[in-house]
């Protein structure tokens, strides 16, 4: 059964460690991620954006997918089914297909909106048992014209967000989407620090963990970080397993067209990533 993050977070916070938010396009993925986390025995979250839900057909969809295959695949560590990056509006849907954790990213909209819509949405997710990961401070992404530096957070305006009662909170370190441009200045811990004396026990998220170097996420993880989103690094993996495939003629040996020949080093490959992410992040052992 799918679980809300809030206690999985919390005790990933009071141990030091992070439970890594993985995101998902379809069915390989989902199944590459939720048996690495058995295997593993780590706690996990199942990430998915607007556009993958709508690439999967629909929130609904997902959660069929994800509930079927848990019962299925007998896996028992916590779970929690999560929209990334949502809107208001998509943050209602998912609330209404069965999601067990949303994110409203109301860090566009000026700061009483993002409080005025992070409040109404605390109202329906404490009700329901979910939970709710609000940012502040834009994490963009290299191709919205990022260069060098992300985003920092005011440290302030988390404390007033996370005030509101959400579960988890994610705050622009410096941090971004995608792969990280050769004249990134890395992440900014004096804001990290700073967001952490005014929030306490919040658990921390960061985005854009494909490309952070092991000993900066670590680091970020001392500072109060207890979620962190992979997503690229997953992709980047899938294709060049697939790609490799491909190049040495293996979908034209035999039945090596067959799809689930095809996609299998890909499968195989997100399977590694994900390994090594759990073990970096510490949250390998932790669901026992
Ligand atoms: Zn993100």
């Amino acid at each position: 059964m799918l679980v809300s993050a809030k206690d999985m977070l919390q005790k990933a916070k009071a141990g030091k460690y992070a439970v890594g938010q993985f995101n998902i396009n379809n069915l390989e993925w989902t199944k590459a991620i939720l048996l690495t986390a058995q295997e593993l025995k780590s706690p996990v979250i199942l990430g998915v954006s607007e556009g993958a839900g709508k690439y999967m057909t629909g929130y609904k969809t997902v959660v069929g997918m994800v509930n079927g295959m848990m019962e299925e695949l007998n896996i028992t560590v916590p779970v929690a089914l999560h929209l990334d990056h949502g809107s208001y509006e998509g943050c209602l849907k998912c609330i209404e297909a069965g999601f067990s954790s949303i994110m409203f990213d109301g860090s566009h909209y000026p700061i009483e909106e993002n409080v005025a819509k992070t409040t109404e949405l605390v109202k329906i997710v404490s009700e329901k048992g979910m939970s709710l990961e609000a940012e502040v401070g834009s994490i963009g992404g290299e191709e919205d014209g990022v260069i060098g530096k992300g985003e920092c957070a005011d440290p302030n305006e988390c404390k007033a967000i996370a005030d509101l009662g959400v579960t988890m909170l994610a705050a622009g370190i410096g941090n971004i989407h995608g792969k990280y441009p050769d004249n990134w200045e890395g992440l900014s811990f004096e804001t990290l620090d700073a967001v952490q004396q005014l929030t306490g026990d919040m658990p921390l998220v960061l985005h854009g963990g494909t490309g952070i170097p092991a000993d900066m996420i670590k680091k970020a993880i001392s500072l109060g970080v207890a979620k962190i989103n992979v997503n690229t690094e997953c992709q980047l993996a899938f294709a060049e397993a697939t790609r490799k495939y491909i190049e040495e003629g293996k979908d034209q040996q035999g039945k090596g067209f067959d799809p689930r020949k095809l996609l299998a080093p890909g499968f195989e490959a997100i399977k590694a990533t994900v390994k090594e992410k759990m073990e970096l992040f510490g949250s390998i052992g932790k669901a026992e």
